[in-house]
């Protein structure tokens, strides 16, 4: 059950001086409940190709499908409603809204979804269900990337993208966000990819990829993951 498929994929940014490569001709597939794992250097094309499998950009070659359907041959209006329905983001800055509560700032994601959890359900899958009147400035680092986390799965989106959601947290606070994110993987299935500098993910993933130079360069894979998960 493969949910995205790339093949040749590359992106070139034209923007500047001179064109940067940053994804060089990219194969990969990811199958549906898996937690992969993206390492290597800044500016080795991760951040790149989240985007486009997010659908927040174009890739310049290649092709790049979601189940049957190829995202490379989608404008940007058929990019927007895919990534609405299909794709949960979360990035290293949690982007909550300072005046609202953690429960209001999920349930402006409810209330616009097809069929989504109630925001008090989202946020017991992070283990913040103690915490849903207290507004962001009331809440840990940790605590508000759990609520990004909540906000960016109550859709129910079959991928969650997160490019660097312990970025901003010390270690001990990062092992509790992604301690959520495996929960959330291993509850509602969710395909996750995350980028990370963190080392205790690399243990409980099924793969991580290793970037060099716009190129997945090795992949170590965990097949002990899933018997004991
Ligand atoms: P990271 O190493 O965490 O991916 P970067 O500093 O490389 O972060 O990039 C942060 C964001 O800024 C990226 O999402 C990317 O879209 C954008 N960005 C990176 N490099 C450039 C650039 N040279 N010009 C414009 N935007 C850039
Ligand atoms: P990573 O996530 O591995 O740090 P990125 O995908 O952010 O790498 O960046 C890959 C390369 O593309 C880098 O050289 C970066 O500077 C460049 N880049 C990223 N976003 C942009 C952008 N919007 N415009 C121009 N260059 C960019």
């Amino acid at each position: 059950d493969t949910v995205f498929t790339a093949r040749a994929l590359t992106k070139t940014y034209t923007s500047g001086e001179v064109p940067v490569h940053a994804l060089r001709g990219l194969d990969l597939d990811v199958s549906a409940g898996e937690v992969v794992v993206l390492l290597g250097p800044s500016g080795s094309g991760k951040s790149t190709l989240l985007n486009i499998m997010g659908g927040l950009d174009h890739a310049t070659s290649g092709r790049l499908f979601f189940r049957e359907t190829e995202l490379t041959a989608m404008d940007d209006r058929e990019l927007t409603a895919y990534r609405r329905r299909h794709v949960g983001f979360v990035f290293q800055f949690y982007n909550l809204i300072p005046s609202l509560t953690a429960y209001e700032n999920v349930a402006v994601v409810t209330e616009i979804a097809e069929r989504p959890m109630r925001p008090d359900e989202a946020l017991a899958l992070v283990g913040l269900e103690g915490r849903m009147d207290h507004f962001p400035a009331q809440l840990s680092g940790g605590e508000q990337q759990r609520v990004a986390i909540a906000r960016a799965i109550a859709k129910r989106p079959e991928v969650l993208l997160c490019d660097e959601p312990t970025g901003a947290l010390d270690s001990k606070t990062g092992i509790r966000v992604i301690e959520a994110l495996l929960s959330i993987n291993a509850q509602l299935g969710t395909t996750t990819m995350i980028i990370t500098h963190n080392a205790s993910i690399q243990d409980v993933a099924d793969r991580v990829l290793f970037f060099a130079d716009g190129r997945i360069s090795k992949v170590h894979k965990n097949e002990t993951r899933r018997a004991s998960a």
